[in-house]
């Protein structure tokens, strides 16, 4: 450490850019470690309704309760206490009920995990504000200057990049940082009110489908709730996919998924309206640059695993809070990013690597496919057992008390 750092003010006033998850989530635990912080999202308003549900995993569920948003969670989302695999022919080749110890997983709609975040921030004050573009940004050495797109400019103490994949920040910080990459299939979900089928309440099951992958589980209100992949050449974004009817795109989800049980039936029962799209899947290489003098990224920003691995939004709020932590014991911004880094690299990219591999067995040819749907039942019974493939995944707890200083979670 320099005289210059030991003599630096410690981080008072953050700069948020994003209004996803990790932003408020960051924005949260940074209250609670005494730094102020001000969020800017570019979305003119809040998101309500948008979106299809995610999974929260024990993981995540830990993260949120340091940041004292579990109850509010748990009022909005329903638990997930036994995960089912499933090949094309609808017969289970494993079943799941989590993990010795941990709490189930939770399923919510994306749009109330955002509301049950923003009424949280309100609550304690944090300014939200909408509407603003991060285009720019200038470091000095006593802080950060943004620059939003009506051509505004605002300064603290430090920015965070919460920005998600298409980060804006990660460029700022590394001009040539990896972009995202297409994971070869666009990603759809929704409901099936009128299917009659019976699926128990607190199961999700995820089935190997002949041609591509798809999830399914039980709500109360909106009946068989489904997500699944449609292989496609070009990624498309979410707009792209908008402009072809959501008739059409469910026909084709129809055919893809047409020798399937029971997605064959739940798809007839599809509703066009409650078609829900998130465009191209993508997923973030391993980032060589987390963060600069006084900015430092964090969520989908600078680690973004494949949407199937079920942990992009639980990793960004863990890495929200620890960030904080990092900041809250550590004065000196870079040392405190450096911190950050050193705690959360390896297991985001472990996490990434292993939803790669699980992809690249998805997106398999004829032959290969085959060759799994014999071997898949000793696989998960062997070295795909649950808790190998979760265990060290969901069995993470962040230690808020303990001092950043020393090598702890
Ligand atoms: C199909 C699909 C299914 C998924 N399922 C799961 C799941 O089951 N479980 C799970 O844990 N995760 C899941 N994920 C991943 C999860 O959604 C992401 O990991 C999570 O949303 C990341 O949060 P974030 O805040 O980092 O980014 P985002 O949620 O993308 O938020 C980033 C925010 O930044 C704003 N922004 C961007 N650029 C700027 C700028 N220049 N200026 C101001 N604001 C800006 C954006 O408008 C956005 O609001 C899924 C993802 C997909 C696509």
């Amino acid at each position: 450490m320099t005289y210059e750092d030991m003599h630096m003010r410690p981080v008072k006033h953050a700069l948020i850019i994003g209004g996803g998850i990790a932003g408020p989530a960051a924005a949260l635990a940074l209250a609670k470690a005494g730094i102020r912080s001000t969020i800017y999202e570019s979305h003119p308003a809040a998101a309500d309704g948008v979106g299809a549900a995610l999974m929260l995993a024990p993981n995540g569920l830990n993260a949120l309760k340091v940041i004292g948003v579990d109850a509010q969670l748990r009022a909005v989302s329903r638990p997930i206490s036994h995960m089912t695999i499933a090949n094309s022919r609808g017969k289970t080749l494993s079943g799941f009920d989590g993990l010795p110890g941990m709490q189930p997983s939770r399923v919510v709609w994306r749009s109330d995990l955002y509301g049950v975040l923003r009424r949280a921030v309100e609550d304690a004050g944090i300014p939200l504000v909408y509407g603003k573009q991060l285009v720019a940004a200038s470091e000095s050495r006593d802080g950060v200057q943004a620059q939003w797109a009506d051509g505004s400019c605002v300064e603290a103490d430090i920015l965070i990049g919460a920005d998600g994949i298409r980060s804006t920040v990660r460029e700022l910080i590394d001009p040539h940082a990896p972009s995202p990459r297409y994971a070869g299939f666009l990603g759809f979900g929704g409901g099936a009110p009128f299917a009659t089928m019976h699926v128990p309440a607190d199961t999700m099951t995820f089935v190997f489908g002949k041609h591509a992958f798809l999830g399914y589980w039980a709500d109360p209100d909106k009946g068989i709730c489904w997500f699944g992949s449609l292989p496609h050449d070009t990624p498309l974004s979410m707009a792209q996919v908008r402009q072809t009817p959501a008739a059409q795109w469910l026909d084709r989800l129809r055919d893809l998924y047409g020798d399937d049980r029971p997605a064959q039936t739940f798809l007839r029962h599809a509703d066009p309206n409650q078609l829900v799209t998130s465009g191209a899947s993508e997923m973030m290489p391993p980032v060589p640059h987390w963060y600069s003098d006084r900015m430092v990224l964090v969520g989908d920003a600078v680690h973004a695993p494949s949407s199937s691995s079920g942990q992009g939004a639980s990793l960004a709020i863990e890495s929200a809070v620890q960030l904080a932590r990092c900041l809250r014991d550590i004065p000196v911004p870079r040392e405190a990013f450096a911190s950050y880094e050193r705690l959360r690299r390896q297991r985001v990219e472990t996490v990434a690597a292993n939803a790669a591999k699980a992809n690249s067995q998805k997106a398999s040819g004829p032959l290969s496919k085959a060759l799994m749907h014999i071997l898949m039942p000793i696989a998960l019974k062997t070295f795909f057992s649950p808790a190998k493939m979760f265990g060290a995944s969901h069995d993470y707890r962040i230690d808020w008390e303990a001092s950043a200083l020393h090598k702890a979670r």
